[in-house]
């Protein structure tokens, strides 16, 4: 079985459900692998890609910290081209005015782009209170729609699915007889493109979100790779973009960079399939009304947090999913938001801060691969960390003065003793000879007291026989006598 819902426990109790689903650890091992080499492959070929990272960081840089000059300046754009610009404070807000734009029309369906900052507002389930359905479009979110389920992935919402879980949804869903539809992914596509085409000839309102918005000349940037969202752009007659008020850039000029970085980082290739830009409305030529609604939802206080502010930089790429070791065990499931991985480990506790979030800042070993692969330089360790001494200094366990002292004096120790290179041999030899009714088959089992916690769940290598300075001494020793021969 591979399981597709959010799973609504705290962290470490639901990431203990995924682990033990076998079929999902197989399916997020093949997709995060291929699409990890596939980036480095692309990642490498340029040259400059580590100064295209840093161009990234330093325009999202600029922009936040001038975020209200450019968010009315693309106000400014987008009206002057025909364009309604709405500003929500939450998640209520924006749902209150996608809710009475439909309404307004009069339609019942309306076809949707894949979009996470729809997803994050729960804005299907709000239409759904108005009997309004809003259909999926993007191959990936329509599985994961007709299962009934939730993403687990940034860009492949449907990873923890695999091709026979796909057949066997689409023959229920689109009631189609066995013999009509193989496991062939050219044959599952053309499935859906069928259920889709006649969607969009009948959709007169298409809901976005948007990848980047050009301030300057009020232009919306989405990208894709199906050609389902140009669909949405450009047929219905009124298209309502839903967008974190983060994504707005100063300049066309700035796409130059960002069109490098993502496609690069999240897709793997070196430009997306479909890139589509609209500014407005035309006469005559795609949508005749356009609507823009300008999310915060948490984002502003995210821009006032001196350490966390930078997460504001992300462009939702998806790298850091693919590289993270608890994310490619667990999937996006037990993250319980629509972000998962290294980001939703940081993003979620800053802009909804929901109970369970307290555990994500936790959901991490610190390797630091996540900061190696985001385009924009997000040092998502160094936020995780900050954001774990928050909550030991906001937890109610936090006057429980016993573990608070063993603690407290453990670490003063080990500040002592890692300070010392003769200290840290002194304690490394009397371990040494501690360790040894704990060593069973190479490993370090059952420790005692509070340490059990870590060779409950761990595979500890006892101190070997003879530690690596001790080598390293006899090595050096070795090359002076063999020197003076
Ligand atoms: S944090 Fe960086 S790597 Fe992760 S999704 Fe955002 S931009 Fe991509």
């Amino acid at each position: 079985m591979s399981g597709g819902g959010r799973i609504p426990l705290p962290f470490h109790d639901a990431a203990a459900l995924a682990l033990r689903d076998g079929q999902l650890r197989r399916n997020l091992g093949t997709v995060t692998g291929a699409i990890r080499a596939k980036r480095t492959a692309v990642t490498e070929e340029l040259p400059d890609w580590q100064a295209l990272r840093a161009a990234g960081k330093a325009i999202k840089d600029h922009t936040l910290r001038n975020l209200g000059h450019y968010l009315t300046q693309l106000e400014a754009a987008v009206t002057s081209r025909g364009g309604t610009v709405h500003w929500a404070r939450d998640a209520t807000e924006a749902n209150r005015i996608v809710r009475e734009l439909v309404a307004a029309s009069g339609e019942r369906e309306v076809v949707k782009v894949k979009s996470m900052t729809t997803d994050e507002i729960g804005l299907n389930e709000a239409l759904a209170e108005d009997g309004v359905v809003a259909i999926e479009t993007d191959l990936a979110e329509l599985i994961v729609q007709l299962a009934g389920e939730e993403p687990s992935h940034i860009l492949v919402p449907a990873i923890h699915k695999n091709r026979a879980e796909i057949r066997e949804l689409f023959l229920r869903a689109f009631e189609l007889d066995p013999s009509e539809l193989n496991d062939d992914p050219a044959d599952l596509a053309a499935a859906a493109r069928s259920f889709l085409r006649e969607r969009f000839l009948e959709a007169r309102v298409a809901v976005s979100g948007a990848n980047f918005a050009v301030a300057d000349t009020g232009t919306i940037a989405i990208v894709e790779s199906e050609g389902n969202g140009r669909m949405c752009l450009t047929l219905p007659e009124t298209l309502i973009t839903v967008m974190g008020i983060e994504k707005v850039l100063p300049s066309w000029r700035d796409l130059e960079v960002f069109l490098q970085l993502l496609p690069r980082s999240s897709t793997a290739e070196r430009m997306n399939p479909y890139t589509s830009f609209f500014s407005g409305t035309t006469d005559g030529d795609g949508p005749s009304a356009f609507h823009l609604v300008l999310l915060d939802a948490g984002r502003s206080r995210t821009l006032a947090d001196e350490v966390g502010r930078e997460t504001l930089r992300c462009i939702r790429c998806s790298a850091c999913l693919n590289v993270c070791p608890i994310y490619e065990r667990v999937g996006g499931h037990p993250y319980g938001s629509v972000y998962p991985g290294p980001i939703g480990a940081i993003l979620n506790p800053q802009l909804r801060g929901a109970p369970n979030d307290a555990e994500l800042p936790y959901a991490s070993t610190l390797c630091g691969a996540c900061y190696e692969v985001c385009p924009v330089a997000i040092d998502i360790p160094t936020i995780l960390i900050e954001m774990r001494r928050r909550v030991v200094e906001g937890s109610p366990r936090r006057p429980r003065r016993l573990s608070a002292t063993v603690e407290d004096v453990a670490l003063r120790a080990a500040a002592r003793i890692f300070a010392s290179p003769s200290r840290y041999e002194a304690a490394q030899r009397l371990a040494r000879l501690g360790q040894a009714p704990f060593v069973r088959k190479g490993v370090l089992r059952n420790l005692p007291g509070q340490l059990s916690g870590w060779s409950e769940s761990r595979d500890l290598r006892p101190i070997p026989a003879r530690p690596f300075r001790s080598w390293w001494r006899e090595r050096a020793a070795t090359a002076v006598e063999e020197g003076e021969k």
